[in-house]
């Protein structure tokens, strides 16, 4: 059994003697090897901390294994039906062009092992000792993995989330997002529950890939919180490729029919499909962790309560990313761990548990890499009416990009800013469309640095481009008066 450089059992001595400063194994042991777990044990093991990162599952954690990245593959993969569509319009003879589901579902899965070495490497070569296996606290200052137990100074939950299934009859027949990269073969139909950004990607890619798809969302439409002229123009895009939108219902029972499932809604609808696929949410993984025996508090959906320097309720405990339930957002995750990691161990780390994260939560920009997909960043349209304090300017664009002028694509670009009457200041830049994702990033830092609309007029085009239409928007569409 591992001891460490101190054997537990005088460290237990010591404690009971009042030695609380014996040395410790390590300075920093962070659980959870996902985005943000990575990013704090490199930057910590960097400025010459002893660190240990400690995890179950493959390295790179959600993002890597089972969200972003194999996601975004099967989303280039399933926008390609409509890539090969157009291709004859420029003179390309496709014909014969089929569709491999294994080819598809095998190279991503190579592709992943790649990046889990990649991680491997990176975390290896700052230093940082990777234990595999599933962690459990003893209590603030010791960490159990397997048979091996170690003493350490510091600790950081960063263990993510998993996906939540609602507690609906016959749920085991549906399967989540972390079943749907391995699938042994496509179904011929599925359908999708859900409305936020899981359930529309994956109908996206689902209806691509050749299945005949369905969305099943409770609300009366989906992506709640998104701009919504922006959340009509999708799920018009939607009918017209031919997803079926079902609203303002909702699964009440799931069961076997045939060799297919049939869904029964609050309803009273029943809808025959090969596959369910339910993404109604993430939960934090807090679970199992000994959390209860060191003290940490947790909050009402189980997430760790931390304060605005990601210190938990235990003092040299610490979390970060999916499991405190703010943001689910691998980049807010790494922004956390870098941050809180170099504020633990970086120069000038004497003042370590006083300072607040820097980070702004206000200005995060997102994509959902639907199709159309979406960018976003700053206010939609609600908000920045009920933030702004005075009237909103909206300027609005909606066109036929060059790309598909020469098909028979209907797809269109849809673009809005709000602008800020008072100062002039940008609030919000919204867009469902081609490249959305690539075009909003570039955005984002403009808003960041507070742009105003004179900024944006006084930026010259790229032409010809879509993204050019933000900078030569010259007449509000619309003025937004906040009432009285
Ligand atoms: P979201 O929080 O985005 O959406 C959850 C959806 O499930 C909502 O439409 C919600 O409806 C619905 N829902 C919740 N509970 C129930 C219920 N009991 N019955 C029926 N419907 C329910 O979660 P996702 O699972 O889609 O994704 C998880 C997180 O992962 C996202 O929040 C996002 O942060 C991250 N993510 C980011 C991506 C990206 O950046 N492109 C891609 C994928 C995930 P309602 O709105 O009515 O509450």
């Amino acid at each position: 059994m591992f001891e460490g450089v101190v054997p537990v059992h005088l460290y237990t001595v010591a404690i009971l003697l009042g030695l609380r400063s014996l040395p410790k194994d390590f300075d920093f042991i962070v659980i959870g090897a996902g985005s943000g777990g990575v990013r704090a044990a490199r930057v910590a093991a960097l400025q010459g901390a002893r660190v240990a990162i400690i995890e179950r599952g493959p390295l790179g954690g959600t993002c890597v294994n089972l969200g972003c990245i194999p996601k975004k593959l099967f989303v280039y993969g399933a926008h390609l039906a409509d890539e090969l569509e157009d291709a004859s319009a420029f003179g390309w003879n496709i014909s014969g062009a089929g569709f491999d589901w294994p080819v598809l579902r095998n190279n991503t899965a190579n592709e992943i092992k790649r990046l889990n070495e990649i991680y491997r490497k990176l975390l290896e070569s700052a230093g940082a000792t990777i234990f595999h296996g599933s962690a459990r606290l003893l209590d603030a200052h010791r960490v159990e993995v397997g048979e091996k137990r170690f003493t350490v100074e510091r600790i950081l939950i960063a263990t993510g989330s998993r996906p939540f299934v609602p507690n609906w009859p016959g749920r085991e027949l549906a399967i989540t997002s972390d079943d749907a990269f391995s699938l042994d073969r496509l179904p011929k139909r599925a359908l999708v529950v859900g409305g936020g950004y899981i359930a529309v990607e994956f109908a996206g890619i689902f209806h691509g890939l050749g299945v005949e798809t369905q969305l099943l969302y409770r609300g009366p439409m989906f992506l709640r919180g998104f701009d919504d002229g922006i959340r009509r123009f999708v799920a018009e895009h939607f009918q017209t490729k031919g997803i079926t939108l079902k609203l303002n219902d909702t699964p009440r029972r799931i069961e076997r029919n045939g060799k297919g499932v049939r869904v029964h809604t609050e309803s009273g609808a029943r809808i025959d499909t090969d596959l369910v696929l339910v993404a109604t949410g993430r939960v934090p993984n807090t679970q199992g962790l000994g959390l209860e025996d060191a003290g940490v508090e947790l909050g009402p959906r189980g997430e760790i309560r931390v304060q605005s320097n990601y210190q938990s309720s235990v003092a040299n405990i610490f979390a970060i990313g999916d499991v405190i339930g703010r943001v689910q957002l691998t980049p807010v995750a790494i922004a956390e761990g870098a941050w809180l990691s170099q504020h633990l161990f970086g120069p000038g780390s004497g003042s370590a548990g006083t300072s607040e994260s820097p980070l702004n939560y206000d200005l995060i920009p997102t994509a959902v890499f639907s199709q159309p997909p979406i960018g976003s960043v700053g206010l939609t349209e609600d908000q920045a009416l009920a933030a702004n304090g005075g009237a909103v300017d909206v300027y609005e664009s909606e066109f036929r990009p060059l790309k598909y002028v020469l098909t028979g694509n209907s797809e269109r670009a849809y673009m809005k800013l709000l602008v800020s009457r008072r100062d002039d200041r940008v609030l919000g830049v919204q867009m469902a469309g081609a490249d959305a994702g690539e075009i909003i990033q570039g955005f984002a830092a403009a808003l960041t640095a507070g742009a105003t609309k004179a900024q944006f007029d006084a930026t010259m085009a790229i032409h010809p481009t879509s993204a050019e239409e933000f900078v030569t928007m010259s007449t509000a569409s619309r003025t937004l008066e906040a009432a009285e």
